[in-house]
């Protein structure tokens, strides 16, 4: 079996997608869980453009890595300089690392455009900062920028830039669709050429602009590429980078070529969320693989036939890439919905027992009332455990408050004040927030944490608010929906009130609640 090297590139090019930033201490924690991932090597910055990405590299020398090599990022040296006394050339060997990554022009029209150079020049600026860096025992990747755009305008010279590459002893020339707009065909013809070109192994580092990132890096292996760049979960400029998450399983679980350790594969969804929860952003539930929906079925002809085999509507087995089945209930579906639902929630719930009967009853009641749980599954599996008495009540609320002062003066402050019961202790907070619902959320959080320190890292990064029966006018009721996330999971709780506070209320008790009872 073909092995196939995973280059994570998160920490230099997923940092320049717009919401993406990273702390060095956040770098840190991430480049250590893709080593335990299995992620052959981690990109960790580019010293000559930003001297904090040195401090990322001093730091992460101090750390043992298993599997990972980790390599610094640069540019060839500039147009007629000496490569020895080249600034970026220097901050690359200051960065310490075994392995290094250069980027330079394979397109003639950016050579002229930008550069202001010969083609002959460039030629030689390629040739010159392989060897040199080749000169100091080092392993050199060189990213042949804009290759595909080059090679459709001036092959045979995009084809030159990669055999001067190589030529200097570069271990590995990875070829780039910097601009992310190349097509599947015009991937696999370019790969091709350049593989009877040179002799050096091929890369592939595509860009996400014509949303082929993905169906580009496959084929570029397809075509004998035997590293892969990218991001976990696509991050990156514009439309991201190639994204990871979705290559590594179809490699593995399609291609059957060897990518993770044994067994690796399983934590994905996992990894997936963890760096959307480090990089602050959050995991699209249509996410391939590692979504929340990525697995979901609400069709009542689906459920049925999943109940009898999940091939029938999964393309691999969920637990595969450590994701699940989800079944949502919706009015339009009836008990083998429910009886889904609890079988996933791991409930024994026989089908005639009374429980079912109940339970769904109950459903239907709060639907009527507006309530929906189909993007609500924690609110569910608490509905279901109280029904079951399989609850267990963590807290009681005596008394909560919330008041905002100075509406309509372009900063009102909304501050907080809740009184609860606590394993017999009684537990009050006061807080200030960012309007009513977080000064609550927070206040309720103070009040609990010394109870239960788990709450500390759970934050909410979603509420929504929809009319339910705007028909009635001012009565009209308000759901609110309520999305919260830890560094594993993120769940989902509803609330249902003609009060917008009373709403989200009960969504931040039902997310608290959920957070507890599986700690
Ligand atoms: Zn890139």
């Amino acid at each position: 079996m073909k092995k196939i090297q995973i280059y994570d590139t998160t920490l230099r090019d997923g940092t320049q997608g717009e919401g993406v930033s990273l702390s060095l201490n956040d770098k840190l924690m991430l480049a250590k869980r893709f080593d335990q991932f299995g992620i052959d090597y981690i990109e960790g910055g580019w010293p000559g453009s930003n001297p904090k990405d040195l401090a990322f590299f001093k730091e992460a020398k101090k750390l043992k890595f298993k599997r990972a090599k980790i390599a610094a990022f640069g540019s060839t040296r500039r147009a007629h300089s000496k490569v020895a006394s080249d600034d970026n050339i220097k901050a690359l060997l200051e960065a310490g690392t075994k392995t290094v990554t250069i980027f330079g022009k394979s397109w003639d029209f950016h050579v002229r455009e930008v550069f202001k150079t010969s083609l002959k020049e460039n030629l030689a600026m390629i040739h010159d900062s392989v060897d040199y860096l080749k000169s100091k025992k080092l392993e050199v990747i060189y990213d042949a920028e804009h290759f595909f755009d080059g090679f459709r305008e001036n092959p045979d010279y995009a084809i030159q830039t990669i055999r001067e590459a190589a030529k200097a002893g570069c271990n590995l020339v990875c070829l780039c669709d910097t601009n992310g707009g190349s097509l599947p065909h015009q991937i696999a013809v370019a790969v091709k050429r350049a593989r009877k070109a040179i002799k050096a192994p091929l890369g592939i580092h595509v860009h996400n602009d014509g949303d082929l990132a993905v169906a580009n890096s496959i084929t570029a292996v397809e075509h004998g590429a035997i590293q892969v760049q990218g991001t976990v979960n696509g991050y990156g400029e514009r439309c991201g980078n190639a994204n990871l998450t979705s290559i590594i399983p179809v490699l593995q679980l399609k291609l059957k070529l060897r990518v993770l350790p044994e067994k690796h594969l399983k934590q994905l969804s996992e990894l997936s969320h963890y760096v959307a929860e480090v990089c602050n952003m959050p995991v699209e539930n249509n996410q391939p693989f590692t979504g929340q929906s990525a697995f979901a079925h609400k069709g009542g002809v689906h459920v049925n036939a999943m109940l009898k085999n999940r091939k029938t509507y999964e393309h691999i087995n969920p637990s595969m890439v450590g994701n699940n089945t989800r079944f949502l209930v919706s009015e339009l579906s009836g008990k083998s919905n429910v009886m889904l639902k609890a079988k996933e929630f791991n409930i024994d719930l026989d089908q005639n027992a009374p429980h079912a009967r109940t339970i769904l009853a109950k459903v239907r009641e709060l639907e009527h009332q507006g309530y929906q749980f189909e993007a609500a599954e924690a609110s569910f599996e608490l509905l279901m455990k109280k029904e079951l008495g399989k609850y267990k009540k963590f807290f009681a609320v005596k008394e909560a408050e919330v008041l905002t002062e100075k509406i309509g003066e372009g900063n009102p402050e909304s501050r907080a004040s809740v009184k609860l019961e606590v394993k017999g202790e009684e537990a009050d907070a006061i807080e200030k927030g960012d309007g009513p619902v977080d000064a609550l959320y927070k206040a309720l959080a103070k009040a609990l944490v010394r109870f239960y320190p788990v709450i500390q890292e759970i934050h909410l990064t979603d509420y929504k608010v929809r009319v339910v029966n705007p028909q009635d006018g001012t009565a009209a009721k308000v759901r609110v929906f309520i999305q919260f996330q830890d560094q594993t999971n993120n769940w989902s709780t509803v609330g249902v009130s003609e009060n917008i506070i009373e709403a989200s209320w009960q969504a931040l008790v039902d997310a608290i609640e959920y957070k507890l009872l599986k700690s």
